[in-house]
């Protein structure tokens, strides 16, 4: 059997990856893994059990005991906690502002790779993140790098209803020393700050169609 294939998708807090991810992985059939939701879920944990977040000994602690499963739903990919998902919990701001500090610890991120890199036992993926295409799968051809300007994500922010330091978040992310947010070498930028999500989406399927028939 070949290899399962791994659409990388990475950006900005706010850039459409989780948007576009799921249009893309729904036209090809593939299955959606939102690898922010996973450091979510680990960041509303620890707040959770009162781990302090600013202690990445104690961070790297709770990640290493907590049981997880790794469960795939309507082509989903869900990280459950003790049995649980987190689905709206996850989202608050609460949770945002205490994300980049969870991600920032280096034995999270190794954690994190190897259960994002498991998920391959569910078939072919759309993989959204901030380091799929550098860090947790660098070998996929299929590498997107998705930003739009800070006032633009910001409006879609606010029309969701969720407040918060977009910026802030950004800079937490791309200035940690463990797999920071950066464009994948060899990946296709795409500014969608004045385009829609089909624009976005139709840019992303052409280019997966011509990456294919490069013979490899
Ligand atoms: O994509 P989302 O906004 O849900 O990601 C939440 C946070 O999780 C990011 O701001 C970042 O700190 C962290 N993250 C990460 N690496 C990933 C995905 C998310 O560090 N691959």
């Amino acid at each position: 059997m070949s290899e399962p294939i791994v659409i990388a998708i990475d950006g900005t807090s706010a850039s459409g990856k989780s948007t576009n991810a799921k249009i893309v992985a729904k036209q090809l059939g593939y299955v959606y893994v939102d690898t922010g939701a996973m450091y979510r879920t680990l960041a509303w944990y620890c707040l959770q059990k009162h781990v302090d977040i600013d202690d990445a000994n104690a961070v790297a602690a709770a990640c290493r005991k907590w049981k997880t499963d790794l469960t795939c739903v309507d082509n989903q990919v869900r990280l459950v906690i003790d049995g649980y998902f987190p689905a709206t919990e996850i989202r608050t701001a609460e949770t945002s502002a205490a994300v980049p500090k969870v991600a920032a610890v280096p034995k999270v991120r190794t954690w994190m790779k190897r259960k994002q890199r498991e998920c391959v036992q569910f078939g072919n993926l759309v993989m959204e993140g901030r380091d799929i295409g550098t860090n947790v799968f660098p070998e996929t051809e299929f590498k997107f790098y998705l930003d739009a300007t800070l006032s633009e994500r910001s409006r879609r922010r606010d029309a969701d209803g969720v407040r918060e330091n977009l910026a802030d978040r950004d800079r937490q992310d791309s200035q940690r020393a463990a797999a920071p947010l950066m464009i994948p070498l060899g990946a296709k930028v795409i500014n969608n700050s004045s385009m829609t999500s089909e624009e976005t989406s139709a840019l992303i399927m052409a280019e997966i169609e011509k990456r294919r028939q490069i013979p490899r």
